[in-house]
């Protein structure tokens, strides 16, 4: 897109020039420029960065002493770039390796969200957490990047209700119900782990009891990373908007990572949305080839001709992945990503609701369902070998 805007300028400048002298500005009608302008308006809510595992890796977590505003190493992410970006809504992902066995899930989890907390309270200008669509707004309104958390792995929780509700009560307003292992209650589209159940099961009745208590605390389903038996079983099973927090589409790059046609056209059963993942490998099948910022507009245009322009977004994935697209290798692209659909005729609304409203009015779905289970009583379930089947 950086060439669009060169080609619009010079012609531009060729036209006025040769007429008088004046002072050459920037085009306003170049798609650049408006889509700067309309992330103004609505700036991106990306439900998926791995900054916090990134920063666990490569600096044990301490960040006293590394300056977050300007990276030079190879991270996907700093301020100066967000800020580039219009990133105005981040979902950190709380996320650890579920193949490490030996690890304690759940005091992982803790001590991410707690890198993301010392994050924000390092740069109270920059960041500011945000647990609701209201606190996002409070967040906006005060000039500061909303920062959110997801958990990605339901490993995480160590099949405990308990530890479900307090990490939302520690910030977390999704989980993605696996990662590259089956939980012992939902099926991974990723086996690293041996099936606890037959291939195809999707969820157990634990699991079902799982995405009912994340309904009634307000938490996100995020059915990205799961077995397509598992997104219909979701489906079948929750009573909000379900979310895929950084998946592709399925019909362009078939793997089972990306959301297939039959599960997209159930995205209107419960208003959900798919927020699509940026990785090279997901979005362009051909290892031979890099992905493009091109080829990731037409997973977003795949996605909302099945379930509409109002059901997709953006998950880049970004510090979570080791090969960007070209044309959005970090957090200041997304500008040109909104180019790029306006280019393709869609509207300033259209743009506006994959930079972020959509997801916005999802999330007060979620809310909504929340407060009408408001009298339900919270699931004691424990996970038993009756459970598991
Ligand atoms: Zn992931």
């Amino acid at each position: 897109m950086k060439s669009i805007l060169a080609v619009a300028l010079a012609s531009f400048a060729t036209l006025v020039c040769a007429q008088e002298q004046i002072p050459v500005s920037p085009k306003p009608s170049s798609y650049l420029a408006r889509a700067n302008t309309l992330l103004e308006q609505q700036p991106v809510i990306d439900t998926h960065n791995d900054w916090p595992i990134f920063l666990k890796f490569y600096y044990k977590g301490k960040l006293n002493n590394i300056d977050l505003t300007h990276m030079t190493n190879e991270s996907h992410t700093d301020i100066e770039r967000l800020r580039k970006g219009h990133v105005g809504g981040q979902f950190w992902s709380i996320f650890y390796p579920c193949e490490d066995k030996e690890a304690n899930q759940v005091k992982e989890g803790l001590e991410l969200i707690d890198l993301v907390k010392r994050m924000v309270q390092r740069y109270p200008d920059t960041f500011q957490l945000a647990g609701s669509v209201a606190e996002y707004e409070d967040a906006i309104k005060n000039g500061r990047i909303a920062s959110m958390q997801g958990i990605e792995g339901g490993q995480i929780i160590d099949s405990s209700m308990s530890a479900l509700r307090q990490f939302y009560d520690a910030g977390v307003r999704y989980m993605t119900l696996t990662h590259n292992c089956h939980t012992p209650w939902a099926e991974s589209q990723s086996p690293a782990t041996e099936y606890p159940f037959p291939k195809g099961t999707g969820l157990t009745d634990f699991g079902r009891k799982i995405v009912k208590e994340m309904n009634r605390i307000g938490m996100f389903v995020d059915i990205s990373h799961v077995a397509h038996s598992t997104m219909h079983a979701v489906l079948d099973t929750t009573s909000a908007p379900v979310l895929f927090s950084h998946t592709s589409a399925n019909a362009i790059c078939p793997i089972e990572r990306n959301v297939p046609d039959s599960v997209l056209r159930r995205l209107n059963e419960t208003d959900g949305v798919v927020m699509v993942n940026f990785y090279s490998r997901f979005v362009e099948c051909d290892e031979s080839k890099r992905a493009t910022l091109s080829d990731v507009a037409d997973h977003i245009e795949h996605i909302a001709s099945i379930a509409g322009r109002d059901k997709v977004g953006l998950g880049s994935d970004y510090n979570g992945i080791d090969l960007t697209p070209v044309g959005l290798e970090d957090v200041s692209k997304y500008p040109y990503l909104i180019a790029e659909l306006l280019k393709r005729g869609w509207s300033d609304e259209d743009v506006k609701g994959v930079a972020g409203a959509n997801l916005l009015r999802i999330w007060r779905g979620v809310e909504l369902v929340r407060d009408k289970l408001s009298d339900v009583l919270p699931d004691e379930s424990e996970l038993n070998a009756d459970s598991m089947q």
